[in-house]
């Protein structure tokens, strides 16, 4: 059987894997090396020099476009620097629309980096796509979404999106970040550009930090190499190897995130002390239906407020859990907690953040993989104060 007719579950072990041509080692090894020996100038066997190439690299690049459906992927130093790849394929003048519900260091990109050459964005809520095609004219090139988004849980609807996308002759990128291609396949459902920080929930294990985007289409794709290759922010082969090996139990830890993640959610949303809990899959989430739709299960990403609950409050709370860590990042196996107004999404103004609900009282969980009553034991000790 071709890997390529492989269901998620093994693509995410064996997709683009092929025993390494020296000595028949199963995994890639850490090609730790700048340069490559040539036998004429350029006479080299597909690798000349690391930041237009390295194998261990490309053996993660293979995978991650096997696990997104897509034929080719591009593998970067940050998710940050995956974005900022994508951003360099537009020209002074051309706009940018983003949904205004996303990661604050993308929204720092954005605004703080990419405008001052002459990019223009617009920040829109996406929950509704009518919304989007209000702000697309001539001028606009790309359409940028996350979801689910950071921290909200805001479900935008990748099918209708990309028909808009379609329709205007425009890229349509979506960060996969919080889903994983283990929850949702953007490229199958229209959109041009997939783009992760495989930091959280690919690498899986907090200890690497990479980005990574993968596309369907080739001209699009020789661009992106072209940027990639141009401005150099490349990821080393030790973080491509450790992001390869984090894809390959991707489906089992996700299983257990999501099982974890729904319990903790309806544990939350009982709670007398808690009033509101952010999570896709309660049927009253606003777009509960289009997540059931386009999603394979919710994700272990919880965001809520506790009832009256202030600044301080939310920090006291954060301070008191001892089971999961407090701390940036997400989607490693073990629980995290963070307080977005002051971590997270610090960089984007008060009002900007209070608008799409990013209260100062808000606190957003990454759930682990851990034992669940565990969990469950710290968030009780910790609100119970
Ligand atoms: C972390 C994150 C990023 C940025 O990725 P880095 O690897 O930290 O550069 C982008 N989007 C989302 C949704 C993230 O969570």
């Amino acid at each position: 059987m071709g890997k390529k007719a492989l269901k998620f579950n093994s693509k995410t072990i064996h997709g683009g894997q092929f025993p390494d041509k020296a000595y028949g080692a199963v995994m890639p090894p850490i090609y730790q090396t700048s340069t490559y020996a040539q036998t004429t100038p350029g006479g080299h066997k597909g690798f000349g020099y690391s930041r237009s190439a390295n194998p261990t690299r490309t053996a993660l690049e293979n995978a991650l476009a096997s696990i997104e459906n897509g034929n080719y992927g591009l593998a970067f130093g940050s998710g940050l620097a995956a974005i900022d790849a994508v951003l360099k394929l537009l020209k002074p003048g051309d706009e940018v629309v983003s949904t205004n519900d996303l990661y604050g260091g993308s929204y720092r990109l954005f605004k703080r980096i990419f405008e001052q050459y002459g990019i223009v964005f617009h920040f829109v809520g996406m929950q509704n796509a009518a919304a989007i095609e209000e702000r697309i004219n001539k001028n606009t090139k790309l359409i940028w979404v996350e979801t689910p988004s950071n921290p909200m849980m805001n479900i935008i609807d990748i099918k209708a999106v990309s028909q808009l996308a379609r329709k205007h002759g425009i890229w349509f990128a979506v960060d996969n970040t919080f889903a994983t291609p283990y929850l949702q396949l953007p490229l199958d459902l229209g959109a041009d550009i997939v783009m992760h920080s495989a930091t959280k929930y690919l690498g899986g294990h907090s200890d690497v930090v990479l980005g990574a985007l993968v596309v369907k289409d080739k001209e699009l794709a020789d661009q992106l190499y072209f940027i990639q290759n141009a401005s150099g922010a490349v990821c080393g082969p030790m973080d491509s190897f450790l992001v390869l090996r984090g894809i390959k139990t991707l489906h089992v830890r996700m299983q257990r995130h999501c099982e974890n993640g729904r319990a903790i959610a309806e544990y939350l949303s009982k709670h007398p002390k808690i009033e509101k809990v952010y999570w896709p899959g309660f049927a009253d989430h606003p777009n509960h239906e289009v997540a059931k739709n386009q999603m394979k299960d919710f994700g272990g990403m919880i965001s809520f407020v506790p009832k009256g609950a202030d600044y301080n409050t939310a920090i006291k709370i954060v301070e008191k859990l001892e089971v999961f860590t407090l701390a940036e990042s997400l989607g490693g196996v073990e629980s995290l907690a963070g307080h977005p107004a002051s971590m997270t999404h610090a960089s984007i103004p008060k009002e900007e953040r209070e608008k799409s609900g990013v209260v100062d009282s808000l606190i957003r969980l990454s759930v682990g993989i851990e034992d669940v009553d565990d969990l469950i034991e710290d968030l009780k000790q910790a609100i119970q104060q």
